[in-house]
């Protein structure tokens, strides 16, 4: 027996495809020549996550944090977790044309440079080489990640880009170095200029709502601010003046980084505003003390316009500056999430 699904994607397109109910409708869709959105597929990262609007289903084990109870009353899903036991209709936050017809294709790269530039924070710049079907071009949306693969080590892991999309090939990344992980030793201990390393393509649906007229708030954990530096410096590119803030959190003033990048930003953007929240700082900071949480809650107390929001970073902060956030009366749908999960 097999259940008929119907997935509906942002911009309404409609694909369809049959579910075995011992498969997850994101195995079913593969099956089908459709590779949906999704990155961990064992319901712990959250970048398939959709929403049932009719037929049932059970959900395997999943992180609790990605679908809080009132998320899943309103049926929200992760695909690569659901079991059909009806026929479903679902909806899904990513365009169609982020659907892609065969498993995501690597691209070779070459490691440029890969520099600590705080304490446990990385740059790591690549270079794509060229392929015969896109030269050395790379097509992303200021927001999107990829995962970089180290074949020899068999190492995968997600990385947002921090960069803007160029004719060069070139990609940047703001990574950091975690106790004993296994990508973090690779960059601490391996990784060196003229390596490669490779690329799948870009991924992701983050990333600012052009048509949305409300001011932005961007809250970052970390190197959560890569997506940022994207986005930041497309609106700069293109001139665009929309009122923004960002709050970057840091846990002390040795984990400061890109500081030069984001004085330049607010020189080329007059509406956007700048905070560094260090969480335990020293007794010399004069800035702001807490947590980027903190700071949003404090900012939203006094916002004339609630703004729409947009987090990034560990999963812990953006839990917390999501029910900030939904307590201060902003829609849960103009919160936007990416976490490093
Ligand atoms: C969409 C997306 C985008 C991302 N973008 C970025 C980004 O731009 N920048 C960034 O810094 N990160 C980003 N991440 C996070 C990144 O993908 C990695 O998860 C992170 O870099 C850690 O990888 P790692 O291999 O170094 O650590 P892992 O080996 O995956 O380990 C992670 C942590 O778990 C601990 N750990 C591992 N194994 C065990 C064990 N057996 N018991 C207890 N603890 C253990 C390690 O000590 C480490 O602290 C992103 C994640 C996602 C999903």
């Amino acid at each position: 027996m097999s259940y008929a699904i119907t997935l509906t994607t942002h911009d309404n397109q409609q694909i369809d495809f049959t579910c075995e109910p011992e498969q997850t409708v994101q195995e079913a869709a593969e099956e089908a020549g459709f590779f949906l959105p999704a990155l961990c597929k064992v319901g712990s990262c959250g970048s398939c996550l959709g929403r049932c609007t009719q037929g049932d289903y059970h959900l395997n084990r999943y992180s609790p944090s990605l679908l809080p109870e009132n998320a899943r009353e309103h049926g929200d899903i992760l695909v690569c977790r659901t079991h059909p036991h009806s026929d479903l209709h679902i909806t899904a936050p990513y365009n169609a044309s982020q659907i892609q017809s065969a498993e995501n294709a690597l691209r070779d790269a070459e490691i440029i440079s890969v520099e600590l530039i705080a304490e446990r924070t990385t740059r790591l710049v690549l270079q794509l080489l060229p392929d015969p079907e896109h030269g050395i071009a790379f097509e992303f949306e200021p927001g999107q990640f990829v995962e970089l693969e180290v074949p020899e080590l068999d190492l995968k892991r997600a990385y947002s880009i921090a960069n803007t999309p160029n004719w060069a090939g070139r990609l940047e990344f703001l990574i950091r170095l975690q106790p004993l992980g296994q990508f973090s030793s690779y960059l601490k201990e391996t990784a060196k200029a003229g390596q490669r390393i490779q690329v799948s393509a870009a991924s992701g649906t983050f990333g600012v709502q052009e048509q949305s007229l409300a001011p932005r708030c961007f809250v970052a954990g970390g190197t959560g601010l890569a997506p940022f530096l994207s986005i930041l410096q497309r609106m700069a590119d293109w001139g665009e003046d929309h009122p923004t803030q960002l709050f970057l959190g840091v846990n002390n003033e040795q984990e400061i980084f890109c500081q030069d990048e984001l004085a330049a930003l607010e020189q080329a953007i007059p509406q956007l505003k700048i905070e560094i929240c260090v969480w335990k700082p020293s007794a010399t900071w004069t800035g702001f003390c807490g947590t980027p949480a903190d700071t949003l809650r404090a900012y939203l107390a006094t916002a004339d316009v609630l703004p729409d929001v947009f987090l990034c970073g560990p999963p812990l902060l953006v839990e917390a500056a999501t029910h900030i956030a939904v307590d201060a009366g902003i829609n849960p749908e103009r919160i936007f999430c990416e976490r490093f999960a």
